[in-house]
């Protein structure tokens, strides 16, 4: 049969020896044999199958993918970052539909196959961007899933207008709606939190907010988002990306908060950032909150880093947080793949029969040495279709 895939001498995060067989883009056996009725197999020699990998945090109309290396430019703080990017984003030689294209073919060779992308709007911009990454999602449907978030990079209420156009791209497609920094950006935490939140309410999607802010006034931000999560009934739709603060403060003063964040239903997404703190994510995970990984930034004007694997990404979250053995190593890929499924709503994520056939196949023996040497993925599966092999994409362009 066309549709059909069938995979042998593959084994499951367990160790046990598996087959997959594959019909019409969902998992229709698994077993240690499988009746496969004459579809030739495809040998996995022995290799680790996974579910696809899940990016909760990235920017797909920031990245240089595809351009000549440009050295960083930006200073050491985020005006900086914003200004630089600003002067770079008009004379680059690709378009965002390209380059997001471009970095989309990465996530997927490193076996992503669902992510949330963060895409600035504001008035300058319009929304240029949102219709360069809706033109590459359209374009790459077929070998990774994505959900949009309308992002107000440069502030709500210092840039005028931005709400407005927030609006128009919630109009346009985009699924949740952005925040960032109400204290540090707008200087406005009530001011910025209620036009969000009234907004989202008002069309009925979710939230997810930048909050770089640190230490106390980092905190005092963290319990307003609950508390607004809660007045507004938007349990489980809300996500702060980042929390450094909740790594800042002492131990004691985060534990309520973390209870809170748990309570109300307000997700923590990290990249495990390079000189600011981490959030407690395994504390966090243990009280109940949801942690979700992204990769953030992947070589633009804010990071050179990345190449989109969210195996080191996880591995990063790992080392930063200390994790050694293999529990916690599991606990670190667990925020790039089911935590991650779970926060975007991808419906049958997994390798259960009646799954979507969303995986990949990776030459390690277990799920921690995966986390600490992401090798090639040997395999990519979307959909049901091969979309890439030994770290090349083969998927449509
Ligand atoms: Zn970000």
């Amino acid at each position: 049969m066309d549709d059909a895939l069938y995979l042998t001498n593959l084994r499951d995060a367990k160790g046990a020896a598996v087959e997959i067989l594959v019909r019409e883009g969902r998992i229709a056996a698994k077993g240690k044999s499988v009746d496969a009725e004459g579809v030739s197999g495809i040998d996995g020699h022995g290799a680790l199958v996974l579910p696809a990998l899940v990016d909760s945090h990235l920017h797909l109309d920031k990245s240089l993918a595809g351009l000549p290396w440009y050295p960083h430019a930006a200073g050491p703080d985020r005006k900086s970052r914003i200004d630089t990017e600003k002067q770079m984003r008009d004379g680059l030689p690709l378009s965002v539909a390209a380059r997001a294209g471009n970095l989309i073919e990465r996530l997927v060779v490193h076996g992503t196959g669902h992510c949330r992308t963060h895409i600035d709007v504001d008035p300058e911009l319009g929304l240029a961007s949102l219709e360069g990454v809706l033109e590459a999602r359209e374009r790459y449907s077929h070998a990774i899933t994505v959900q949009t978030v309308a992002f107000p990079q440069s502030g709500v209420l210092t840039c005028p207008g931005t709400l407005d156009v927030m609006e128009e791209a919630l109009r346009a497609g985009a699924d949740l709606l952005g925040g960032i920094d109400p204290a540090g950006i707008d200087g406005d935490v009530d001011g910025q939190l209620d036009a969000i939140f009234n907004l989202a309410e008002k069309h009925g999607v979710g939230i997810d907010i930048h909050l770089h802010d640190g230490g106390e006034t980092g905190a005092a931000e963290v319990a307003a988002i609950v508390e607004r999560t809660k007045v507004h009934g938007m349990q489980g739709r809300v996500a702060i990306s980042h929390g450094f603060c909740l790594g800042d403060i002492a131990e004691s003063a985060a534990a309520p908060l973390i209870e809170a964040m748990a309570g109300a239903g307000v997700a923590n997404i990290t990249h495990a950032p390079g000189g600011t703190s981490i959030p407690p994510v395994k504390q966090m995970h243990e009280a109940g909150v949801a942690v979700a990984a992204g990769n953030d930034g992947i070589r633009d004007s804010w990071c050179p880093y990345g190449d989109g694997d969210m195996l080191e990404r996880a591995m990063l979250i790992g080392w930063r947080s200390n994790f050694r053995t293999d529990p916690d190593l599991e606990l670190a890929h667990h925020f790039a793949s089911r935590a991650g499924a779970d926060l975007l709503g991808v419906a049958n994520y997994g390798l259960d029969v009646g799954c979507r056939a969303d995986f990949f196949t990776i030459p390690t023996e277990t799920v921690a040495e995966a986390v600490v040497r992401h090798p090639p993925r040997s395999l990519v599966v979307h959909a049901g279709h091969i979309i890439a092999r030994n770290g090349i994409y083969e998927g449509r362009a």
